[in-house]
């Protein structure tokens, strides 16, 4: 088959975590729609979920598969059933693991070798696969899963370190060299930024592995944050392609309702809890898969849902040693009066389908990328609340920049456990985001970035034509490696 009309195989690899393996699943599928031969690599233990999500598209006859690696655990001394990142409970563990991810590469290779894909897409947090594509061949892309605005903005403090300028850990900088005088502090940077860890030398692996890559694809579109795509394309020269939002290549209730893990509440009975509310009164309240809180932070919060007077469906972490309804946070009685205003989803709720329910008006969230993407997509403004990992960039993106959020006032990133924010606090920042003039306004200017959102994806758009641009090269990366051999 000439190089022209060979069809481009490509491989998908996630780092083994939710917030990573959602979006991935998304983006092979889009692959897909667009003609490519997408092959996803997944564990054992996670297939059945890949499979689950990509079945339709199956159906539809794109061309999409998966295979797996299995990690080494007992190897690295980790239990058998810790084969998720969401299943690690400590900073040694979450090391044993990314030192199993990193045991992949023959696995890989092999694969590499079987099945000849032309290119491969890796997460970031997988910075060894650059060796083994190099040594097979085939170009290497890499997905960080964040904003271009949080990719470019954690580099320019890499590179210029304001925090090491100013003299307290509250005082606030501006991002140097970097669009929209943007201010952080501190406080809020992540604690491999501010001291040498084992993670620090995992980021300089990282970014050296980034730049002997082919480029990076990200889950955004250009007219969201034009300024930092661009600012990371010229002034960061890094070659980039966005490509997003991923989520919406899920137009159906099923697509949406089988994203990540097996959803605890029935999407069905979920959506009949919406329907029978007004449009824009409920409030969402989600902090992604990894975020976690102590006991005392979640009766704040359910003290400050039942003070607002607003309605609400909460998701909150499943703890499968306490019998639901005996939770050590619950307030006495809590349940039986909230009952017709709020619905706890213990365990996994069907996000993209209860964000894009016009029922829903604000939505409480940690900030993780996907969440924040996935509620712009579905026009609905935020209340920011960035835990750990890059969220505090992502809050500043939502607040400063797209102006569509109220902060709930949290300083200090932590890596574990959450817990400084009390009940009056929640309640304010529910009022504000779903109820008065500051809200609609919001809420207007959320709505119109959901319609450019829809428009980028469309045929035409800009994230559809940086895709078409994308593949274009990697054809002609592979004719050139056709000729050479
Ligand atoms: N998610 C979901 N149901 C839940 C919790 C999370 O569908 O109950 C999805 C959410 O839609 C998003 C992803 O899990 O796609 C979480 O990714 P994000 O980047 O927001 O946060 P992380 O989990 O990586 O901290």
């Amino acid at each position: 088959m000439g190089s022209a009309s060979h069809q481009l195989h490509l491989f998908f690899f996630p780092f083994i975590a939710p917030g990573h393996m959602i979006p991935m699943i998304d983006m092979a599928k889009v692959f897909a729609t667009r003609g490519c031969k997408s092959t996803l690599i997944a564990t054992p233990h996670d297939k059945p979920s890949f499979m689950k999500s990509i079945t339709k598209s199956k159906d539809l006859g794109f061309d999409i598969d998966v295979v797996t690696v299995t990690l080494p655990l007992k190897e690295v001394g980790l239990p058998a059933d810790c084969d998720n990142l969401n299943r690690v409970t400590s900073m040694e563990m979450r090391q044993q693991f990314r030192r199993g991810t990193a045991m992949l590469d023959q696995q890989l290779e092999l694969l590499i070798e079987k099945l000849t894909p032309d290119c491969l897409i890796s997460d970031m947090f997988l910075p060894w696969t650059i060796k083994v594509t190099a040594k097979c061949g085939i170009p290497r892309l890499v997905f960080h899963g964040t904003s271009a605005f949080s990719v470019a903005g954690t580099e320019c403090v890499r590179l210029y370190e304001p925090h090491k300028k100013v003299s307290s850990d509250s005082e606030p900088f501006v991002i140097p060299n970097f669009p929209g005088e943007i201010t952080l502090s501190r406080m809020q940077l992540q604690d491999f930024v501010k001291e040498e860890t084992e993670f620090t030398k995992l980021m300089d692996v990282m970014k050296e592995s980034e730049k002997r890559s082919f480029g990076v694809v990200m889950n955004s579109f250009y007219e969201l944050e034009l300024a930092y795509a661009d600012h990371y394309r010229t002034f960061l020269g890094r070659r980039s392609w966005l490509i997003g939002p991923l989520s919406l290549c899920n137009k159906e209730i099923e697509d949406k309702a089988h994203r990540g893990e097996q959803a605890s509440f029935d999407q069905l009975e979920c959506l009949k809890w919406l329907d029978s509310r007004q449009t824009n009164s409920v409030i969402y309240i989600c902090f992604g898969s990894m975020a976690n809180f102590t006991a005392a932070q979640l009766h704040e919060i359910a003290v400050g849902l039942e003070a607002s007077g607003q309605q609400f469906i909460w998701v909150v972490k499943k703890d499968p040693n306490v019998e639901e309804g005996k939770e050590e946070w619950l307030p006495d009685g809590y349940e039986s009066r909230i009952q017709n205003k709020g619905l706890i989803i213990r365990g996994w709720a069907p996000q993209v389908l209860i964000l894009d329910h016009e029922a829903v008006g604000g939505f409480v969230t940690h900030c993780g990328w996907n969440s924040t993407l996935e509620a712009v997509t579905a026009g609905v403004p935020m209340v920011t609340w960035p835990v750990a990992a890059e969220q505090f960039y992502n809050e500043k993106f939502v607040i400063q920049v797209l102006k569509i959020g109220v902060d709930i006032g949290v300083k200090k990133w932590v890596r574990w456990f959450g817990d400084s924010v009390k009940s009056d606090r929640v309640e304010e920042a529910v009022k504000r985001i779903l109820v008065g003039e500051e809200a609609e306004e919001m809420r207007r200017r959320a709505k119109a970035l959901a319609e450019m959102a829809r428009g980028a994806v469309e045929e035409g758009g800009s994230s559809w034509s940086d895709l078409g641009a994308l593949l274009q090269i990697l054809r002609l990366q592979r004719s050139a490696h056709d000729e050479k051999t």
